[in-house]
C-alpha cells in the first residue's frame, strides 16, 4: 500500500556567479497538481521543489531546494519513507564545472565549461526495490520510442512523455498531449487536458501499480 509519497518538481538552477546561473522555463505546476491530489486523497506527501512562483498545497511537507545536487541530496535523504516517488522536477542536465565566488565581469566569461549533472532518477531506479517510480519526458521527437528508452534505462515503473510542439506549451497552465508508459508496454495516450487532470490520471495509475 501506498502511504507516504514523494513528488519533485520545478527547474532547478545551476550558479555560474553570486547573480546568474543557469535554468529552463519549468513552472513547477505538474508537481504541485500532483502532491496537491495526492494529498487529498490522504498520503502523506513530501514535495521537494526547485525555485517556483506556485502557493505550497496544503498539508504538503514542502523541502526548498536549488540546484540538481542539492534536489539529488534531499531525494536520497526521503527515499526510504516513500513508497513512491513521482519525479515531475526539471532536472537541469548539466552545471558550471566552478561557480564564481565574485560576480564575473563583462569580457571574463566568454565560455562556461559545463560538466553533467548526477541523474536522480536514474539512482532511484537502481535503489528503488518495490517503490513505485514515476518518471518525466520531454522530446520534441522521437517521443514514444525515447520515452520507452528513458524507462528501461532508468528501471521505471510509468513514465509520462510529454511532446514538446509549437501548439503546446508544456511550461505553465495549458493543456498538453501525453503519453503514459508503464513497464509492462501499456500505454495511454491523452490528448488536450489540463495538468489538474492529468495528474489525477497519473496519481491513479501510480497508486494502483503492483510490482510483480
Ligand atoms: O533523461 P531526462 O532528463 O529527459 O529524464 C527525465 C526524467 O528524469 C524526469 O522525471 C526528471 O525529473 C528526471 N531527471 C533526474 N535527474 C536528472 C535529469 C532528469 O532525476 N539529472
Amino acid at each position: 500500500m501506498i502511504k507516504h509519497i514523494l513528488v519533485t518538481a520545478g527547474p532547478t538552477r545551476e550558479k555560474i556567479d553570486p547573480v546568474r546561473y543557469i535554468s529552463n522555463y519549468s513552472t513547477g505546476t505538474f508537481g504541485y497538481e500532483i502532491a496537491r491530489k495526492a494529498r487529498r486523497r490522504g498520503l502523506s506527501v513530501t514535495l521537494v521543489s526547485g525555485p517556483t512562483l506556485l502557493p505550497v498545497p496544503k498539508g504538503v511537507r514542502l523541502v526548498l531546494v536549488e540546484s540538481a545536487d542539492d534536489m539529488r541530496a534531499a531525494v536520497l535523504a526521503l527515499i526510504k519513507k516513500s513508497d513512491c516517488v513521482i519525479m515531475a522536477a526539471a532536472v537541469v542536465d548539466w552545471r558550471p564545472r566552478r561557480s564564481a565566488r565574485r560576480k564575473i565581469k563583462k569580457d571574463g566569461a566568454r565560455n562556461i565549461e559545463l560538466v553533467e549533472n548526477p541523474d536522480i532518477l536514474t539512482e532511484i531506479g537502481r535503489l528503488k526495490k518495490k517503490k513505485v517510480a514515476v518518471g518525466f519526458a520531454l522530446e520534441t521527437e522521437n517521443l514514444e520510442k525515447n520515452a520507452l528508452k528513458k524507462l528501461k534505462d532508468k528501471n521505471l515503473d510509468i513514465i509520462v512523455a510529454n511532446r514538446l510542439t509549437s501548439k503546446r506549451n508544456v511550461f505553465g497552465s495549458g493543456p498538453l498531449d501525453v503519453v503514459v508508459i508503464d513497464r509492462f508496454g501499456n500505454r495511454t495516450r491523452i490528448f488536450n487536458k489540463s495538468k489538474a487532470k492529468l495528474a489525477k490520471i497519473i496519481l491513479d495509475k501510480a497508486l494502483k501499480f503492483r510490482i510483480h
